[in-house]
């Protein structure tokens, strides 16, 4: 295929960032979850209570049982359970959730064909979406549990 320069040509295809780590994605890459698929995740918490950021917190809750850095734990852990909108996930972030891989894959190619409106089933804060007792069971993990086995 020759390379030929055409003024005319529509404008190139949105790319995105990974709602995660951020890395580029191109257009109709990557999965589409939901607040709740990613709360639910131990392994999404454990990495995120051991990033930069979040380090300082995880290391004084456990070592010195702060209750100033458990609480900011708790604000951590709604700022993302209570994400409205729907996460678009890179393909090395996908294998930390439990997830239907073709549907999630699915609606990510819906997501990018709707300018990125799409919202698939159950979309919306993780606290109205799930059920009481086991959102509670996660964000019991995600303050007083997540990133432990790193500090070791
Ligand atoms: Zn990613």
């Amino acid at each position: 295929m020759a390379f030929s320069f055409n003024p005319f040509k529509k404008k190139k295809k949105p790319a995105t960032q990974c709602s995660i780590c951020k890395s580029r994605m191109e257009y109709e890459e990557g999965s589409i979850l939901t607040s709740s698929q990613i709360i639910t995740s131990n392994a999404f918490w454990d990495k995120l209570m051991v990033e930069p950021e979040t380090l300082s917190y995880t290391k004084a809750h456990f070592e010195s049982q702060d209750a100033m850095a458990t609480k900011m734990r708790g604000m951590i852990f709604n700022k993302y359970s209570e994400k409205d909108q729907a996460w678009i996930v890179c393909d090395s972030c996908i294998g930390m959730f439990n997830v239907e891989k073709k549907q999630v894959r699915e609606h990510a190619r819906k997501w990018w064909e709707t300018n990125k409106t799409f919202r698939p089933p159950s979309c919306g804060k993780a606290s109205e979406q799930m059920d009481d007792q086991e959102y509670q069971t996660v964000k019991t993990y995600a303050v007083m549990q997540a990133g432990e086995r790193f500090l070791k």
